[in-house]
């Protein structure tokens, strides 16, 4: 049997994240405040500390408006991303909007940013706010040929839904930050202490093992461009 090829040497041939990015903008959507924490909370953090303008759509608020805003706000200031909250001023969940009104904001987001890359919920998920996000973005794809990434299902406690990551970003730098975002949602995961939060660590700890390095966090491509 041939011998695993030595992690090192694997990493030295992977894209790196500012050759891509840098000096560009990546727009990640979640669907609610917590989603893009808990998902890319990492991926988020080493981007902004490598040049790339990243900017945080949370889509709407459907709880809470006011201390959920705010926390979502600490969370983005601790990963040094603009946050921005499409369905502003008070709670609403996203169905109490019509799909082409979904897409006609991430359209508006879209055509303001000139996005490199966007990044958002899959189509595997078993919250149907995420999936709406998710095909209100395949509608918003027409617009720009930006790479386009689909996140790790996110929850707050397990549950079995199906999802195969194709590509991996090594957060071994920033995962301290990432569980530092993720417990800026006090009201999500204050009562439950870290518990809840901490299972992403052990999801990035696993899928680091994937791919040689201590902590990763993996996405599925939906469309990027190899020049
Ligand atoms: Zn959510």
């Amino acid at each position: 049997m041939n011998a695993p090829l030595p992690a090192k040497a694997f990493q030295a041939r992977s894209i790196s994240l500012s050759s891509r990015y840098g000096g560009r903008t990546v727009l990640a959507i979640g669907a609610h405040p917590d989603d893009l924490e808990l998902a890319i909370g990492g991926m988020l953090a080493r981007l902004s500390r490598e040049s790339v303008r990243v900017v945080m759509a949370v889509v709407s608020i459907p709880t809470g408006f006011e201390t959920r805003r705010a926390e979502a706000q600490r969370a983005a200031d601790i990963l040094g991303c603009e946050l921005r909250i499409l369905i502003d001023g008070e709670c609403k969940r996203i169905d109490d909007i019509k799909n082409y009104q979904l897409v006609g904001m991430l359209d508006d987001l879209v055509r303001e940013l000139q996005p490199a890359a966007v990044l958002t919920h899959s189509a595997n998920e078993f919250h149907r706010d995420h999936v709406a996000v998710h095909n209100a973005c395949i509608s918003t794809q027409r617009l720009k040929p930006f790479d386009f990434f689909h996140f790790n299902p996110t929850m707050c406690r397990p549950v079995p839904v199906q999802f195969h990551p194709r590509a991996y970003v090594d957060v071994s730098k920033t995962i301290d930050l990432k569980m530092e975002a993720i417990a800026a949602h006090v009201s999500q995961f204050g009562a439950r202490g870290l518990e809840g939060g901490e299972m992403y660590r052990d999801l990035a700890r696993l899928t680091g093992r994937m791919v040689g390095v201590q902590y990763a966090e993996g996405i599925d491509v939906g469309r990027m461009l190899l020049a």
